[in-house]
């Protein structure tokens, strides 16, 4: 088989690990030092319900990112059982509390609450997550909302490695309200050509094979074959599966790093960077409320 000079260049050229736990320190270091000179202690309230134990832990990670930086923080805790209308009286209570800037309500939420209900419950101006349909819409429209924080991270790693992404091929596997339709909007904003695709996709090898820069975030371990990815290809790896010993993994076959020019490891990609932009979120939500919008971007 014939290679053409270009795939030479790509399969030739460094297999870059995106180091994402570095980037996300680094960057709340900043944000510590930014609210310090802005003079305020951004407050995040984390709702948990129930005692899953992922969200337990995930939560616990948000809760002490928000202290090493410096940020208060509420955590939350409602007994699996709680009603709907008890934990909307405890959104309601956290939008009128002046003190708190961000409200984060960590999914999933057991089956008796009606999730959309819930997320449309937090105030606009306090949603850390950015899941409120009115900055949903917003974010779709392109007008400036809170940016749902795995997306933002994304963004953010593929800007801090210089990948630049107008009229580049972008490839989104999975089709959630968090991370999906999220992502393809960022990038169809930054002038990707955006596919999208989901459990229902015919062939994705083959779109896949399209890629610039592919995005999976599905939750199935090894799904993304190195064979089916372009030379030199940019590989985000969103997904967090368990493999049988209990170690974490991606969606991407650990040979994809062969033959992508760049990839996330996981753990160490995008995870960390979900942490650090929901620390981004609510500084960003702490310094609006003060009406110091503009601070300097670090
Ligand atoms: P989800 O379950 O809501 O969505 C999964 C998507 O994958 C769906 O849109 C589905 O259509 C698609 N899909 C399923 N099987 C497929 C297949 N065989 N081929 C193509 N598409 C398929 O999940 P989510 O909340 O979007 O999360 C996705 C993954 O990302 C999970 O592993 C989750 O743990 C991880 N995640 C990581 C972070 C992070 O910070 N690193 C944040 C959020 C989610």
């Amino acid at each position: 088989m014939t290679e053409s000079a270009d795939e030479k260049a790509a399969q030739n050229s460094e297999h870059r690990r995106i180091d994402g736990k570095a980037l996300a320190a680094r960057l709340r270091r900043e944000l510590k030092a930014r609210a310090e000179a802005a003079g305020i202690i951004p407050c995040l309230a984390v709702i948990r319900v129930g005692e899953d134990p992922a969200s337990r832990t995930y939560v616990g990670a948000k809760i002490k990112a928000c202290a090493e930086a410096g940020f208060a923080s509420r955590h939350i805790a409602l007994p699996e059982d709680v009603s709907e209308e008890a934990l909307l009286e405890e959104i309601r209570r956290l939008n009128s509390d002046a003190d708190v800037h961000g409200i984060l309500v960590q999914l999933p939420l057991p089956r008796h609450i009606g999730e959309h209900r819930v997320l449309a419950a937090i105030r606009p101006d306090k949603d850390a997550d950015g899941f409120h349909p009115l900055n949903a819409g917003r974010l779709f429209l392109g007008l400036d909302a809170p940016v749902p924080c795995t997306p933002r991270g994304i963004l953010r790693l593929l800007d801090e490695e210089r990948i630049s992404l107008r009229g580049k091929h972008a490839v989104v596997i999975g089709r959630s309200n968090i991370v999906g339709k999220p992502v393809a909007s960022l990038l169809l904003a930054r002038d990707a050509t955006v596919t999208i695709c989901h459990s229902k996709t015919p062939n994705l090898a083959e779109e896949v094979r399209r890629a610039d820069v592919l995005v999976s975030a599905v939750g199935k371990a090894g799904l993304v074959r190195p064979e089916w990815l372009k030379p030199g290809a940019v590989v985000i790896d969103v997904g967090i599966n368990r493999t049988p010993e209990g170690r974490l993994t991606g969606d991407a076959d650990p040979a994809c790093a062969e033959v992508a020019s760049a990839i996330t490891p996981v753990p160490g990609g995008v995870g960390p960077m979900t942490v650090a932009m929901l620390l981004e979120n609510t500084f960003e939500l702490a310094m609006a409320a003060k009406g110091k919008n503009g601070a300097p971007d670090a």
